[in-house]
This record gives structure tokens, C-alpha cells and sequence, in this order.
């Protein structure tokens, strides 16, 4: 289900495996649309478009989040569905989520649901300055506001059109980390390495996974609330959760991604099994081996920006200098046309060390602009 980059990547792992993919997608010219056996071209709620989907499959994913989880739900009365569509309807309600995060015993931002006049009204004043979040719907950063005063507040949610939000108190962050999870039919569960990020404007710019990219008691204690997080729904498929290392050396869990996560694409490239690879292995019911880390990887987030730095039109970035780089990794999406923070591609900077990998990242950083 959905046409994106990570639906392109998976389609990528599958097809690699000897499976025949299908992918479910309005868009006729879609990164996993045009790389996939099939492409059922359909709204994701299309009663049509859904039969034919499950016709043509033995199992059934999504790489979008925002999938209504009704479909899910209706797909799943054919064929085997995971992540299971009361999962995606957790983790695409901001209020849902925290709720199961404390649920689970895991620490998340002090917060209240605003969803009244009459809850926006009793906002505790702690709880400022803080980060306004649509309730659903937000990504890369958008459907946020930051405010510091009562007024700003509710000047904000004005803006927002009133939709059910959450306030999150603004957090002093030290850091940035996710872990990625596979967990299987039988409830065998593996991860990824703990990986640290880098956001810019609310997108993710950077992840570093190497020894020590984040001290290793919170690193342990991030892969144990992930496996714990989802442990508590039955989850079955890849999760990722996002968390926050605080200035007191606390961590509390930001937001989890029902799915495989931008921040966890360097294992394509620096580990022996990826993440799509494993939602492969979740969606056939094969066995999930740990994936081993056999370099140290630093991946570069490469959005539309870098095809407007020499000129007001569209230009291709220099991949030659890039890619005469040792250990450069280029993928790109296949997005027909680039825009300001439009995510078109990622590179990865693989190496035997961790220093090689930063140095690397940097000259490509510096080639790019
Ligand atoms: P999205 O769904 O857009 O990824 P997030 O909730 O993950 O939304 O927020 C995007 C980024 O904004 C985070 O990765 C972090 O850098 C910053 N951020 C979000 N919430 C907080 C907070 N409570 N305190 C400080 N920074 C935050
Ligand atoms: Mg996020």
C-alpha cells in the first residue's frame, strides 16, 4: 500500500528475494509504481482498487503511514495484513500514541490532548514554552508550531484549524536516536543497531550508526523501550521508534513509524540484512535473523534543495565527484520532479571505521553544496 521511496526500496528487497510485487497507488508515475510487477492504480479506500490488490497478493504492507486503517482492516479479511491496521491507527494519532507509550512504561514529553476551547483553556502553564503537533497527519516537521505564551497558543491551534492536537513541552535535546524492530508471526523480534539523528527544519538530515554514536546505557535502554513498545501491541512487521536524549541524561520516546524509517536506510548498505529485507521476511513468515552490522555508515538525506544550489531551475547535483568517493552509496527515488525539502534520494557513506565514515560524509557534504 503507497507508491513512495520506502514502497520503492521494499519492492527493491522483495524482487531481489524472487517475489512478485503489487503496488497499490494513485499516482501513475510513483517511485514503487513504476519499479513494481503490478501497479493497481487506486485511491487507497477504492473497494475496487482493494479487491484487486488482494487478488494479486499472497501478503500485504504498507510503506505509508497514513493509510487509512480501515483498509487495512478490509484487506485483512483476505489476506494476511502487517502491520495490522489497529497498529497504523496507533501510531497515526499522536494522543494514541502517547497513550500506549505510557502504557508500556516508556517516558515520553510532558504533553495534554487539546482537542476543546475548554482544554486549551487548562493547559498547564509547564507545558510552555512548547510545540503544538496535529493529533494526525504531520510529518518532516509540518503541522507544528512552536509557542511560548497562552496567546501564542492559541493563536496556533487557530491556525491550525482547530483540528485535535497535542502540546509537547519543549524539550532541551542532547541528541536524536531511533531504533528499528522486526518482529514476526511468532514473536521473534530483532533490531537494528541504535542509530543517531540529525534533523534540519524538522526533516531528518543525518544518521550516524557506529560504536559509540550515542552513549551506550541510553542506546540499551532505546532498544529495550522499542522492543517493549512493540511487544505491547502485538506488533507484527517493522517498527521504528524515535527518541530524545535530554541535556540530563534522561531519554524519553518521541514517535514510532509503523513501518521502515527514513533513519534506518544505511542498513541497505552497512548491514547484512536491511530493513525492507526484513519487512520482506515479516510479510513471508521467514525467519528473522539478526542483522549484523559489517560497516559504519553515515547516511546524508539528499532533498530537492540540492537541485536548485547553481540556478532558479532544476539541476542534476554532481554525483560524479560524489561517487569517486570510497565507500559512497548513491540511491536515488525516481521522483519525476524536484522540489525544496522533497526527499529525492540518500547516500551512504560506508567504511571499515567510524572516522572514515564522518570524514566521507563531510566531502560529500562539501561536494554537494
Ligand atoms: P514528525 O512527525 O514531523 O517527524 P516529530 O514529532 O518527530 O514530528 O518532530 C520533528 C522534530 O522536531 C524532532 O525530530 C525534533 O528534532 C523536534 N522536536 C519535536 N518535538 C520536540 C520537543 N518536544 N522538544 C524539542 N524538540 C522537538
Ligand atoms: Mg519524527
Amino acid at each position: 500500500m503507497g507508491g513512495g521511496q520506502l514502497g520503492r526500496m521494499f519492492v527493491h528487497a522483495a524482487q531481489r528475494m524472487g517475489y512478485q510485487t503489487a503496488v497499490l497507488e494513485a499516482d501513475g508515475e510513483s517511485p514503487a509504481g513504476r519499479v513494481s510487477h503490478h501497479h493497481v492504480r487506486s485511491g487507497y479506500t477504492d473497494a475496487r482498487g482493494l479487491a484487486q490488490l488482494a487478488e494479486l497478493s499472497q501478503a500485504i504492507t504498507t510503506e505509508f503511514e497514513n493509510v487509512p486503517a480501515a483498509a487495512l482492516q478490509q484487506l485483512a479479511k483476505h489476506r494476511p495484513v502487517a502491520p495490522a491496521g489497529e497498529a497504523v491507527a496507533i501510531a497515526q494519532d499522536r494522543a494514541l500514541e502517547k497513550a500506549h507509550f505510557v502504557r508500556c512504561g516508556v517516558p515520553c514529553a510532558p504533553h495534554a490532548v487539546i482537542e476543546t476551547r475548554e482544554q486549551l483553556a487548562a493547559v498547564p502553564a509547564d507545558l510552555l514554552p512548547g510545540i503544538l503537533k496535529t493529533a494526525r497527519l504531520g510529518y518532516d516537521g509540518k503541522g507544528q508550531v512552536r509557542v511560548a505564551t497562552p496567546s501564542e497558543l492559541a493563536t496556533a491551534w487557530e491556525g491550525v484549524g482547530r483540528v485535535p492536537c497535542v502540546l509537547e513541552k519543549l524539550l532541551p535535546l542532547a541528541f536524536e536516536c531511533s531504533v528499528v524492530v522486526a518482529r514476526g508471526r511468532d514473536g521473534v523480534m530483532v533490531q537494528l543497531p541504535v542509530q543517531r539523528n540529525l534533523h534540519r527544519d524538522g526533516i531528518l538530515a543525518v544518521t550516524e550508526v557506529y560504536e559509540g554514536n550515542v552513549p551506550p546505557a541510553l542506546g540499551a535502554k532505546a532498544v529495550a523501550a522499542t522492543r517493549a513498545i512493540a511487544e505491547g501491541i502485538g506488533y507484527v512487521g517493522v517498527l521504528c521508534v524515535e527518541f530524545f536524549g535530554l541535556a540530563d541524561g534522561s531519554l524519553v520516546v518521541n514517535e514510532m513509524a509503523p513501518r521502515p524509517h527514513n533513519s534506518g536506510h544505511w542498513s541497505m548498505d552497512g548491514a547484512d540484512i536491511s530493513q525492507f529485507e526484513l519487512q520482506v521476511r515479516t510479510l513471508a513468515g521467514l525467519p528473522l535473523a539478526a542483522p549484523r552490522q559489517h560497516s559504519a555508515a553515515v547516511m546524508l538525506n539528499l532533498l530537492g534543495d540540492l537541485w536548485f544550489r547553481s540556478a532558479a531551475t532544476p539541476s542534476e547535483p554532481d554525483w560524479a565527484s560524489v561517487l569517486a568517493l570510497p565507500g559512497a552509496q548513491l540511491h536515488l527515488y525516481g521522483k519525476r520532479e524536484a522540489r525544496a525539502g522533497r526527499k529525492m534520494g540518500h547516500l551512504t557513506m560506508v567504511a571499515a571505521d567510524a572516522e572514515t565514515a564522518r570524514a566521507g560524509a563531510l566531502r560529500a557534504a562539501a561536494l554537494l553544496g
